[in-house]
């Protein structure tokens, strides 16, 4: 009788102490980006999440563009339709009996690889994320190519407003004046991202797009000597054909910002200072993006930015004076609001182990 009286109080013990842990966390939001591809028919990045992070009503999961690679979703009769499908409904499974809200935005690759048919590429899986997979749990933001910006409160505690940064970067077939989204310029998209930062001090307000404002990797302008010798392996892994003095010219041409896609065109610099300019001095503002094949951790300035690209791949990432941390490896990154008000971020790499290899506190609220 005793023995049972202290197992049942030890048992109690355990519970309330586990239950403590949990409730600690009263908002948890998980960024995966770049997930556009399986290995072996699998997405282990998004089969992670599920092994690991409680996928209650604190969770909300953010899929942050180039969901499926190269191209986006092609038409129905295209041959690559229903592989590009699968690969989609393997990253948003994470929604299945969960009770989270799941968000997909585009990016580079679902506007048609930036090219001309992007606009329809990027309704087209708007339409079949929302229409055809209609998950109640989930969502794709901005609705028919508009460039947002989506302002979703989570709980008292958190904002996450979402933009399409492939609009910005995007040269032609995009909806502007007439098309009847919410902003239609540049201007209007970047002051209405202010009205909202300034209207939710107090809070987390998460800035989430497909670009990163920062970056230490390969669209960041991270070159080794490998580049300018084998330029091709950039292209292709494996693909060693020296190319000295001819190589030395793609890090050189990328470095001058020739790509649209790099943080050092003239057009990707313009976003990059005006959502800057935007956020001010207000340090509740995080920005998340992925694009970049890694994770990251950088604060530059007043802000820190979550580079959470390693959904299903990883490239080079430099550690640099602001990169608080840099991994080169497919992962996904959490940040948790705790009931005292702390806002943290952990990073989980994603190999043959799940390894939470980073977490730290950014700030109060
Ligand atoms: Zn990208």
């Amino acid at each position: 009788m005793k023995k049972n009286t202290f197992l049942v109080i030890l048992f109690l013990i355990i519970k309330v102490a586990g239950s403590a842990q949990s409730d600690s966390i009263i908002r948890r939001i998980v960024l995966i980006g770049d997930g556009g591809e399986l290995t072996n028919g699998h997405h282990p990045v998004a089969e992670a999440v599920r092994k690991t992070i409680p996928l209650n009503k604190q969770t909300t999961i953010v899929y942050l563009g180039d969901n499926i690679y190269e191209k986006g979703l092609p038409a129905p009769q295209h041959p690559f339709y229903n592989e590009a499908k699968i690969i989609l409904n393997s990253q948003l499974a994470v929604a299945d009996s969960a009770e989270s809200l799941v968000y997909i935005i585009p990016g580079n690759h679902d506007w048609n690889d930036a090219h001309k048919g992007g606009l329809e590429a990027v309704i087209r899986q708007q339409k079949y994320v929302d229409d055809s997979i209609a998950k109640k749990n989930v969502k794709f933001y901005p609705e028919r190519g508009c460039p947002g910006p989506v302002e979703l409160p989570l709980g008292n505690d958190a904002v996450l407003v979402l933009f399409d940064s492939q609009w910005w970067l995007q040269a032609d077939e995009k909806p502007g004046e007439g098309s009847g989204c919410s902003c239609t310029t540049k201007e209007a998209l970047i002051n209405k991202i202010g009205e909202i930062i300034a209207k939710n001090t107090g809070k987390l307000v998460l800035v989430a797009s497909h670009h990163p404002l920062k970056s230490n990797g390969v669209h960041g302008g991270y070159f080794t000597l490998k580049q300018h010798i084998f330029p091709l392996t950039d292209i292709k892994k494996g693909l060693y054909i020296p190319l000295p003095v001819i190589g030395s010219l793609y890090p050189l041409l990328r470095s001058l910002g020739v790509s649209r896609q790099d943080l050092k065109n003239s057009s990707y610099k313009k976003m990059i200072s005006k959502l800057e300019n935007t956020a001010g001095s207000f340090p509740n503002v995080v920005f998340a993006a992925g694009h970049e094949h890694s994770l990251q951790l950088i604060k530059d300035g007043s802000h820190y930015n979550i580079v959470s690209g390693g959904g299903c791949k990883s490239t080079r990432v430099k550690k640099k004076k602001n990169g608080l941390y840099a991994a080169d490896s497919p992962g996904f990154s959490v940040l948790e609001i705790s009931n005292t008000n702390q806002v943290t971020v952990s990073f989980y790499t994603v190999g043959e182990r799940i390894q939470k290899t980073y977490s730290g506190l950014l700030f109060r609220l």
